[in-house]
């Protein structure tokens, strides 16, 4: 059968783009259908737009330590307009690299919701296209859990476009988005109290970074409630809103914004019409390969529930593209050691096993841990420690996993990210050159065994 595209991909976002790029490089007839918009959560309410707006809440720092190095500054003002204007003015120039990204690379871009007919053919706006694999990356949504008021609720997709930074803020949730946005909002101004339900923080993180992290929050005057969850939103006559919690406190904001994790996009995606199965989570069962249970139909991403991450997407993407269309050059995704921060202020920056991961996975594990006041402090009253970690395997020397708090941790993380993948040893790490002064030189400089 004559098929009218080699590879159909459903949604433009970070995997997606990818696999239809490198695809049609690879010389294969694509199209991707894109309901929303061109690049996807990541570019347009994710990582991008995020990060700027961790920028914009890090000058609050810089300001506060201004006068330690002789300068005297007005009192400054920040306007949220500006900043959500410029943003969007970025994230617009972003959408258009995109679209010349996609459309220069041979692959036909079609706007509107793609929906599956059957396990060769797609239905956009009423026109159906065939194709020899079709390729599901739809990414995910916020989910907010079903209590009473939840509409009056706010998530990630319409905090980046608030008229106005809220005066008052309550966050709920514990993971990436809880502890970025409420940097986010307290370093912007905003009185934030982080609400979660269980004891700390950063579930699956190492333990000692949840700790260290919890206390440099306190420190900046962030109100961190654990073991506290929402019960019931109500909306107040001056427009308020009041969090009833399940303890019976009641606790009154502007702006509710939920963090608790996002399910996968399968919105009249149309998997009845196919045989595409779901894992008992819900996300799209795939093999190894990134084939569902359909075999013409592929899938990658966020809505396959693997590791919610653009780098692992776009990793994906290119994997699937090269094992349809250039095989000689396919090779397998590793999901060992894959480098992650967390934007907080101060961030996090982690690859490899956290100390509670390696010790159940039954490695003798040494700990060296390292907590100091960065030099960039001591000319400032700020009393805030960097924390960095190196998990090593006792009988191997490997260095099992690399945990920083502080500032520029992401940065640093990424070489570090290499080293593990190259499976460095403790004695390599002390063979290393310090890069001096920098904070990341320790990471090569602790001697002294902590556990
Ligand atoms: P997406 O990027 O979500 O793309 C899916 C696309 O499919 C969307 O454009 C959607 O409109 C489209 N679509 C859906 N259904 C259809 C349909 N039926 N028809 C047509 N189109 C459809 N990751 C990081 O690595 N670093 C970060 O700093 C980071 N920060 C984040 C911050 C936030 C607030 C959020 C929400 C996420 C963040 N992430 C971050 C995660 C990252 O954004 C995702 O892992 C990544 O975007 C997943 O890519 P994807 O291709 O699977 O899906
Ligand atoms: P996460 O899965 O990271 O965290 C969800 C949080 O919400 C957890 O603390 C969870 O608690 C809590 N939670 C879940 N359900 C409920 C509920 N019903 N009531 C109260 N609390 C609840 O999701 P996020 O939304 O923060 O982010 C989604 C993903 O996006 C991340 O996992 C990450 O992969 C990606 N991302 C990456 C970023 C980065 O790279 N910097 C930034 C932002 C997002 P518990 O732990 O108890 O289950």
């Amino acid at each position: 059968m004559a098929f009218d595209f080699d590879l159909f991909v459903i949604g433009a976002g970070s995997g997606g783009v990818r696999a239809a790029r490198f695809a049609a490089g690879f010389g294969a007839r694509v199209a991707v259908a894109e309901s929303r918009y061109l690049g996807g959560t990541c570019v347009n309410v994710g990582c991008v737009p995020k990060k700027l707006l961790v920028y914009g809440a890090h000058v609050a720092d810089e300001l506060e330590q201004a006068a330690g190095f002789g300068w005297t500054l007005e009192e400054g003002h920040f306007d949220w307009g500006t900043l959500i204007a410029n943003k969007n003015r970025e994230i617009e120039r972003l959408n258009g690299i995109y679209r010349n990204l996609l459309v220069n690379s041979g692959v036909t871009l079609l706007q509107g919701h793609a929906r599956l007919t059957g396990a060769n053919e797609v239905e956009v706006d009423g026109q159906r296209y065939t194709a020899e694999h079709i390729l599901i990356a739809t990414g995910g949504w916020p989910q907010v859990p079903d209590i009473p008021g939840k509409e009056l609720a706010i998530t990630s997709n319409e905090a980046f476009y608030l008229k106005d930074l809220p005066r008052r803020v309550l966050v709920v949730g514990g993971g990436y988005i809880a502890v970025e946005f409420a940097g986010i909002f307290q370093g912007l101004g905003a009185d934030t109290t982080l609400l979660y339900r269980g004891d700390l923080f950063l579930r699956g993180f190492d333990g000692s970074v949840r700790t260290h992290l919890k206390e440099e929050l306190e420190k900046r005057g962030l109100d961190l409630q654990f073991n506290a969850d929402i019960q019931r939103i109500d909306k107040l006559e001056d427009g308020r809103l009041k969090a009833t919690l399940k303890d019976g406190r009641e606790l009154v904001a502007d702006c509710v914004f939920y963090a608790t994790g996002r399910r996968p996009m399968l919105d009249n995606l149309g998997l009845e019409n196919t045989g595409v199965e779901l894992d008992a989570r819900g996300y799209i069962r795939v093999d190894e390969q990134y084939q569902t249970t359909a075999p013409s139909i592929l899938a990658i991403g966020d809505v396959i529930g693997r590791v919610q991450l653009t780098p692992v997407a776009l990793a994906e993407g290119m994997a699937v593209a090269r094992r349809l269309f250039k095989p000689e050059q396919y090779r397998p995704v590793d999901y060992q050691n894959i480098p992650t921060a967390v934007f907080s202020q101060p961030p996090i920056g982690t690859v490899g096993l956290t100390e509670e991961q390696a010790l159940e996975a039954g490695h003798k594990v040494q700990v060296f841990e390292s907590r100091f006041r960065a030099m960039k402090l001591t000319l400032t009253d700020i009393q805030e420690k960097t924390l960095m970690k190196l998990v090593v395997d006792a009988e191997t020397d490997k260095v099992l996993g690399c945990h920083m708090v502080g500032p520029d941790a992401g940065e640093i993380i990424q070489g570090l990210g290499i080293a593990l993948k190259a499976g460095a040893t403790k004695q390599q790490f002390d063979e290393t050159i310090g890069v001096h002064p920098t904070a990341a030189e320790e990471f090569v400089t602790m001697r002294t065994v902590t556990r």
